[in-house]
C-alpha cells in the first residue's frame, strides 16, 4: 500500500451563505462574505488555482435544510481548501435546483446590510416600499399604514467579476451519499464525527 504524503484538504465554512443569480448565460452560485477583501483574498489564494473541470458542487438535502459542499483539484494543492455550509432551503435555492441545467458559474461576493442613511430614495426596503416612504423622524419606520415595517432594512450583494465554470453539480439526499466521496467526506468530518 502506498501512503499519500498529502494531508487531507481542510474544510472551510467561515462565510455567510450562498447567493444565487439567474440573469446570466449560466446561473451563478455565489459564496458570500461580509468583507469584499475576504472574497478577493480567497479567490486569489484558492479558487483561482482550481481546474474548472474538476470543480464539484454537492447539495445534500436533509428535510428543510441542505449542505452546500464544494471542492476541486488545484494547481496549488498546498493552499487548497473545500467549502461547506449548512443552510436553510430558500425559494432561490429551489429555483436554482430546477433551472441550473447541469452548469453554473462560480463567483465570490460580498453581502452587506444597508440602512436608510446608506441608500438612494428609490432603493427598496425589505418590506417592498421605497426608502423615501420611510420616516427618518420615526426610527426609519415605513409610512404606509398597512405596512408593519418598523425600520428600513435592505441589503446589497456585490459580485467579483472573475468566474469559473462548474459542470459537475449534484443534488443528493443525506441518506444516500456513500457513493459520493466529496459529500461523504464532508459529512463524516463535519457532522457524524461531532455527534459522538
Ligand atoms: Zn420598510
Ligand atoms: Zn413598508
Amino acid at each position: 500500500m502506498i501512503l499519500s504524503s498529502q494531508s487531507p484538504i481542510p474544510w472551510f465554512d467561515d462565510f455567510l451563505g450562498i447567493g444565487y443569480r439567474f440573469y446570466d448565460l449560466r446561473m451563478n452560485v455565489v459564496p458570500l462574505f461580509t468583507e469584499r477583501k475576504q472574497a478577493i483574498d480567497l479567490w486569489r489564494e484558492t479558487v483561482n488555482w482550481w481546474f474548472d473541470h474538476s470543480i464539484k458542487i454537492r447539495f445534500v438535502e436533509s428535510s428543510d435544510s441542505y449542505w452546500f459542499i464544494m471542492g476541486a483539484d488545484s494547481e496549488h494543492p498546498q493552499s487548497n481548501i473545500s467549502f461547506f455550509k449548512k443552510l436553510d432551503k430558500s425559494a432561490n435555492y429551489e429555483r436554482f435546483k430546477k433551472g441550473h441545467d447541469g452548469e453554473a458559474y462560480l463567483r465570490l461576493g460580498s453581502y452587506s446590510d444597508q440602512y436608510l442613511k446608506d441608500v438612494k430614495k428609490s432603493s427598496p426596503c425589505n418590506c417592498g416600499h421605497a426608502a423615501e416612504d420611510h420616516d427618518k423622524n420615526d426610527n426609519d419606520a415605513c409610512l404606509y399604514e398597512i405596512c408593519s415595517c418598523k425600520k428600513f432594512e435592505s441589503f446589497e450583494v456585490k459580485l467579483l467579476k472573475k468566474k469559473k465554470t462548474v459542470t459537475d453539480i449534484a443534488f443528493l439526499d443525506e441518506k444516500n451519499i456513500k457513493d459520493d466521496p466529496l459529500a461523504w467526506n464532508c459529512l463524516n468530518v463535519n457532522k457524524f464525527s461531532k455527534l459522538k
